[in-house]
């Protein structure tokens, strides 16, 4: 069977497009060397396409991120757009893919690249090998329930006067729905998940405590389930997060903890994301694939920045939209071995200095390896 992916490219603004264009290269590298048919196609999101079409996410181009198997995004925002109206900031477009895509599932992998552990935060004993994905349900929970807003508040005892309101809701289907993708994505890897919660605390907490382990017991019995509060989560991530395979939580703790354990492994230049939602009609999820960091607005335009995280956006593209986990594996190899050579970008240089690479030298590195 010959394989054929559509793929939509938004480099989007800053250093986006220096990063995506490493990216390409390495598109055209699969294309040519593994026999994968990639239907590429590139558009404007944010700033970029602000300037062009005054929004920051066109109709047509949502039509297309709509359409296609996998939507590949660079970064959005710089200071240039800082006073545009709330309605048409860059972020806006990509909060638009977001919710029209209806992508529930945040999937942050941390995992530690043996050349870099003693580049993290943590010492080489607590991180060297570490591979952990934590996915945040992202569409549901305290920042979009409701009732919310800032109200008086005056019953004559409030120094102040007001009350600011915000509601943890949670329904059993938004719970599964999120469930259920962890323990799929469990199965192929280290078959183990553990639910985050405050059960202790929150109604909402016992509710999703509740559901996880129905779907659990129904669906996934032979993966091995666990529950936590977030609290001693976040405690025991930085004490031994090689205790977990993949962490299921809920938007506002899943915001937290995925960016606690994203610094355990490092540079912000080095972690890639996805974020899914429900099958299409030819069996794949709906998907974008982005860096974890901005559009770095001090760096751009120098070619200074570090290309592999959204390098390694697109090896989960191929492991999750298209079923091409070797390939995705021979992607984070190469990464793993350029790092283990000992090149490095800027953000990657420890106190010992050396001279960095470029972005695009990064980029030629991996595609070398
Ligand atoms: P946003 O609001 O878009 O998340 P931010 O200002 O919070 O933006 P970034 O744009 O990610 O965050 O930048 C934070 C810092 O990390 C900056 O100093 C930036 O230069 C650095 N940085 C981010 N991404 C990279 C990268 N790929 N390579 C090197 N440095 C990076
Ligand atoms: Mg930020």
């Amino acid at each position: 069977m010959s394989d054929s992916y559509s793929l939509l490219i938004l480099p989007g603004d800053g250093i986006g497009p220096e990063v995506m264009a490493e990216v390409v290269k390495i598109v055209d590298w699969f294309g040519a060397n593994r026999g994968m048919s990639f239907d590429v196609s590139h558009d404007l999101v944010g700033g970029s396409a602000y300037d062009r079409h005054g929004v920051p996410l066109a109709d047509e181009t949502m039509a297309r991120a709509q359409a296609v198997d996998a939507v590949l995004l660079g970064a959005v925002g710089g200071p240039k757009y800082d006073d545009l109206d709330f309605s048409v900031k860059p972020e806006r477009g990509l909060l638009r893919l977001r919710k029209e895509m209806d992508l529930f599932a945040n999937l942050r992998p941390a995992q530690c690249f043996d050349a870099l552990a003693d580049f993290s935060s943590l010492k080489r004993e607590v991180v060297a090998g570490l591979d952990i994905l934590i996915v945040r349900e992202l569409t549901s929970g305290v920042y979009f329930g409701e009732p919310r807003g800032i109200h008086a508040d005056d019953n004559g005892d409030n120094e102040g006067g007001r009350v600011g309101i915000n509601t943890q809701r949670y329904t059993s289907g938004e719970i599964r729905r999120v469930a259920r993708a962890a323990f799929e994505l469990a199965m192929r890897r280290g078959n183990k998940v553990c639910s985050m919660e405050k059960a202790n605390v929150m109604e909402s907490g016992i509710l999703w405590r509740e559901e996880v382990q129905w779907v659990h017991d129904n669906e996934y019995p032979d993966v091995e389930l666990s529950h936590m509060y977030a609290d001693n989560g976040a405690m025991q991530l930085v004490r031994n997060p090689r205790q977990f395979d993949v962490i299921v939580t809920d938007n506002l703790f899943g915001d937290i903890l995925s960016d606690a354990a994203a610094m355990l492994t490092g540079s912000l230049g080095m972690l890639p994301s996805a974020s899914l939602g429900a099958p299409m009609a030819n069996g794949r999820p709906k998907a974008l694939y982005e860096p974890v960091h901005g559009s770095a607005p001090d760096i751009a335009g120098q070619g200074k920045a570090n290309p592999i995280a959204c390098i390694l956006s697109f090896a989960m593209a191929l492991r999750y939209s298209f079923d091409q986990g070797e390939a995705a594996a021979e992607l984070e190899r190469a990464v793993e071995r350029v790092l283990a050579d000992g090149v490095r970008t800027a953000d990657l240089m420890g106190p010992e200095g050396g001279t960095p690479v470029s972005t695009s030298q990064m980029g030629d590195r991996i595609v070398a390896a």
